[in-house]
């Protein structure tokens, strides 16, 4: 008989929960077959995120082929499952770790069917979250909708400990079943982009290097893009390299400090916008606040690309932007300032934000972008209000008060004072010469007026809360 562990979003070997058990269940006459499939469905041509993913499972499968072999499938799930029990006639159950949002949803309802048509037992297992998004409730018994209360639940839960998997080599299928498919997966991988310290040994040493270095001072640091003292855990939360339950306990081993609360409670917010997500599921789409069903977007698509570009006129965001595209990742705080630009300065709708970092970003996560573009759009369940409206400057002076990030990623405004580096457009001709960046030639002036978008914004949001 045959057992099969199907990885999706979990590509690691420790502390896995659908592999510690189909390894601990294992009778000794049966074998494991290892297995990712790529669903071309699933992914964006060329997107730097599926590049980052991709290049993740290549070097995870590289692993496992080490010792075993990870099988490749490449096309839709049900056919690919079809093909396995025509090929493997004798397969009887499969292991695997939940997916509860998004796409994951309809296609493991239609596979979950066939593996019941096809005497598979199956076994799933909430894996990804510290705790799943149906566990925590109010009162009533409903679901949350605002982040403090459910933090308050959250933060006196137990967490689980991490499983000890107990690889055994000799156990798993290790023939090549479909080499067509490797070919094709090889193809798919072969140019990717070289991604650096991929790989669940590099996430753990990202892990312990945060932990050793900065956890103590994230409360104070975490909002300066220049200090660069978040975790930089994302990318490989979201491949799964990493698993939130070693995350959890590797903090429970450092001394308290107001740092590591505050990084705990970033880590909720994972478990609440997923929670969020998994009970608005058509909020991908739409805004979950029905008053803000009806805004009239100006969506002008030349600003939408000088946005997307890094070219705005407004350094901090044009930094951000440039960051994105340069690394695949961008700061939080400036996740936070270039959506809401986007939303209330260019007046463009979040969902075309929310596209564009799902292409870009390495660490995508659809909850957490989601939820992310709906609090700047104000329109998610706990978002920013409406009316308050970043001022791009203003956050630059906060966060960048010397301008460092902004030339790090802004070159050309490289000579500019700290006292003119938030707002370029202020400087006079000679001290254009001065600086060398001549405004419009070097470096764009402004594409809009912060003030007159501010007003613009709000009113627009007005006018959908009363056609709604
Ligand atoms: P750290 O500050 O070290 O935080 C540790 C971990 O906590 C993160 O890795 C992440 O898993 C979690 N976390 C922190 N902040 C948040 C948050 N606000 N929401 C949910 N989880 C959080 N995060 C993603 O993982 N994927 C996304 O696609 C994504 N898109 C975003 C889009 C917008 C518009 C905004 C405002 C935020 C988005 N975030 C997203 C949340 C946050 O910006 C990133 O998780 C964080 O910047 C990742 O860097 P880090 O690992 O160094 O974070």
């Amino acid at each position: 008989m045959q057992t099969v562990v199907w990885f999706r979003r979990d590509l690691r070997i420790q502390d896995n929960k659908a592999l510690y058990h189909a390894f601990k269940e294992l009778s000794d006459k049966d074998e494991l077959i290892l297995l990712f499939q790529v669903n071309p469905e699933q992914f964006i041509e060329n997107s730097a995120n599926h590049q980052a993913f991709f290049a993740s499972v290549a070097f995870f499968k590289e692993k496992i082929d080490e010792k075993a072999h990870l099988q490749i499938q490449y096309g839709n799930p049900l056919e690919l499952f079809s093909e396995l029990k025509k090929t493997m006639p004798d397969w009887n159950k499969i292991y695997f770790n939940e997916d509860i949002t998004g796409y994951g949803v309809k296609r493991d309802q239609v596979v979950k069917k066939f593996f019941a048509q096809n005497a598979i037992e199956y076994f799933c297992y909430q894996d990804h979250y510290l705790h799943g998004a149906k566990e925590i409730k109010n009162q009533q018994g409903n679901p949350y909708k605002v982040f403090t209360p459910y933090y308050n639940q959250w933060k006196d839960i137990l967490k689980e400990t991490p499983v000890n998997v107990k690889f055994k080599s000799d156990s798993v299928y290790s023939e090549m079943l479909f080499p067509q498919d490797e070919k094709k997966f090889e193809q798919l991988v072969e140019n990717l982009p070289k991604q650096a310290k991929i790989g669940e040994d590099a996430a753990k040493r990202q892990l312990k290097k945060f932990i050793k270095n900065s956890v103590a001072n994230y409360e104070q640091a975490r909002d300066i893009p220049i200090l660069d003292q978040t975790s930089h855990l994302s990318q490989y939360l979201r491949t799964g390299e990493l698993s939130i339950r070693t995350v959890w306990q590797a903090l429970q081993e450092e001394t308290i400090s107001k740092g590591r609360s505050t990084f705990q409670k970033e880590l909720c917010w994972r478990d609440f916008y997923n929670m969020i997500y998994t009970n608005f599921p058509d909020q991908k789409k739409q805004p979950i606040q029905a008053q803000f069903r009806f805004i009239d977007w100006e969506n002008d698509e030349k600003k939408f690309k000088l946005w997307q570009e890094g070219k705005t006129g407004f350094p901090i965001v044009d930094a951000a932007m440039r960051q994105l595209n340069q690394t695949g990742w961008m700061h939080n705080r400036l996740r936070m300032i270039t959506a809401s630009f986007l939303t209330k300065d260019l007046l463009i709708d979040w969902r075309w934000g929310e596209r564009h970092f799902q292409q870009k970003l390495n660490d995508y996560d659809p909850a957490s972008n989601i939820g992310g573009w709906q609090w700047a759009a104000s329109t998610g369940t706990d978002a920013v209000p409406y009316f308050r409206v970043f001022n791009p400057a203003t956050q630059s002076q906060k966060f960048d008060p010397q301008g460092k990030f902004i030339k790090k990623y802004v070159t050309e405004l490289d000579k500019v004072p700290a006292k003119l580096i938030h707002q370029p457009e202020k400087m006079t001709k000679e001290e254009q010469e001065e600086y060398g960046v001549v405004l419009d030639k070097d470096y764009p002036k402004p594409i809009v007026n912060h003030k007159e978008r501010r007003k613009q914004a709000i009113s627009m949001y007005e006018s959908s809360k009363e056609y709604a």
